[in-house]
C-alpha cells in the first residue's frame, strides 16, 4: 500500500485548535505545527474544552494527527539569569500540562543558549530543566531541535543532543527534529551528503530518536551557522535536495512540517509541490 505522506506547515495558533485545523485542510495538510504560546513569550490563552473535542472530531473526519506544538523562542532552558532559567522551566512545565488536552503528539523546543557559561555548563542546565519538567505519565513527546550553532546555542552539534538525552531520566518521553536548513546551515551537508549525515545522526543520536523534519530551506550558504529560512527550492539546499529527503526510506514515514517564509496561499503551494516530488 502506497504511505500517505505526512506534510504539512506552521500555522497560527490565535483562533484555537479547531480553526488550525480548517487552515490544515485548507492548505492540505495533514499534520501541522504551532506555537503553544506568543512566540516571544508570554501568558498562554485558556484552552477551551469544546474547541478541543471539535477539533479531535474534525482530525478524525479529515485524517490529521502529528500536532507539533513549539515552544517559545525566548524560552531559554539553560540561561545563566535566574529568572530567565526559572520562566523557561514554568513555561515548559505549564506548556506540557496542557499539552495533555491533546494527548499523544509533539513538543519541539530550541535546547537554548549557553550565553557564555559554556558548552558543558548549557548541556548540563538543560537536562535539569527536562528532569524537572518531565512527568512519567505524559503522553507528550518531548523533541531537542537541531540548530545551526549560532552564537552561543546548544544542540548545532549531534553530540550536544546526545549529551543531553544522555542526562535525561525520563528519557523515553524525549526524541528530536531536525531542521533540514538548521543542520545545512551547521555543516552537516544533507545536499551533497545525505547519506553521510543520516549516518552520523544514528551513530550519534540514533535514528529511533528521530520523530520530526522541519523541511526549510536556507538564505545562507552551507555550514554558515546563521538559521535565516527559505521557500523551498528558493535557497541553497535546492529543490534535488528536499526531493531526496522527503523520499529516503530513513525519512520518508516522518511528519514533515514546512517554516518557510510563506501566508497560507504560499504553504499551500508547497504542499502541493511536495507531494507531486513524492515517489510511489
Ligand atoms: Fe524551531
Ligand atoms: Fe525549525
Ligand atoms: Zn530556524
Amino acid at each position: 500500500m502506497a504511505d500517505i505522506m505526512k506534510v504539512g506547515c506552521h500555522l497560527s495558533a490565535s483562533g484555537g485548535f479547531l480553526a488550525m485545523g480548517k487552515d490544515a485542510v485548507k492548505v492540505g495538510a495533514n499534520v501541522f505545527q504551532f506555537f503553544t504560546r506568543n512566540p516571544r513569550g508570554g501568558t498562554a490563552k485558556a484552552i477551551d474544552p469544546a474547541d478541543v473535542a471539535a477539533f479531535h472530531a474534525f482530525c478524525g473526519e479529515n485524517g490529521i494527527s502529528h500536532l507539533l506544538a513549539h515552544a517559545p523562542y525566548t524560552l531559554n532552558a539553560c540561561a545563566a539569569n535566574e529568572r530567565t532559567l526559572t520562566f523557561a522551566r514554568e513555561t515548559m512545565a505549564d506548556d506540557l500540562v496542557r499539552m495533555e488536552a491533546v494527548p499523544g503528539n509533539l513538543y519541539n523546543f530550541h535546547p537554548g543558549s549557553h550565553v557564555g557559561q559554556g558548552m558543558e555548563k548549557g548541556i548540563e542546565l538543560i537536562a535539569e530543566t527536562l528532569n524537572m519538567v518531565l512527568k512519567p505519565e505524559q503522553t507528550t513527546t518531548v523533541l531537542l531541535e537541531t540548530m545551526a550553532g549560532k552564537g552561543s546555542e546548544v544542540g548545532g552539534r549531534f553530540e550536544e543532543l546526545r549529551a543531553i538525552l544522555d542526562r535525561v531520566e525520563l528519557n523515553d518521553h524525549m526524541g528530536v527534529c531536525l531542521d533540514t536548513c538548521h543542520v545545512h546551515d551547521g555543516g552537516y551537508d544533507v545536499v551533497n551528503d545525505l547519506e553521510g549525515v543520516l549516518r552520523e545522526f544514528d551513530r550519534v543520536i540514533g535514528l529511533d530518536r528521530l520523530r520530526a523534519i522541519h523541511l526549510n530551506d536556507s538564505k545562507n550558504p552551507f555550514s554558515s551557522h546563521k538559521d535565516r529560512h527559505e521557500v523551498i527550492g528558493g535557497g541553497s539546499l535546492g529543490l534535488d535536495a528536499v526531493k531526496r529527503i522527503i523520499n529516503h526510506p530513513l525519512l520518508r514515514s516522518l511528519p514533515f512540517y514546512l517554516e518557510t517564509p510563506n501566508e497560507l496561499d504560499g504553504y499551500a503551494k508547497e504542499i502541493a509541490l511536495l507531494r507531486s516530488m513524492r515517489e510511489e
